[in-house]
């Protein structure tokens, strides 16, 4: 349910802005898709730390293998 947190109220989906924000003082509303930052998406930084231990872990495997022979 959409919250306004300035206005202590809730609001439905259907009686908020176009743009999501509270009818009343026109802020954001908590809990409106497309208002908040987006949630599912994966930070940059995660990705930067899969490539490290990816790389790492290869690198680990490739020394493994070198030193059989
Ligand atoms: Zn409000």
């Amino acid at each position: 349910m959409p919250w306004c947190e300035p206005c202590e109220k809730n609001w439905t989906p259907s009686s908020l802005s176009a743009d999501g924000t509270c009818p009343d003082c026109g802020e954001p509303v908590e809990g409106t898709p497309g208002v908040d930052h987006e949630p599912h998406k994966t930070p940059w930084h995660f990705w930067v730390g899969v490539v490290a231990a990816a790389g790492y872990l290869l690198w680990r495997a490739i020394e493994g293998l070198l030193r059989l022979f």
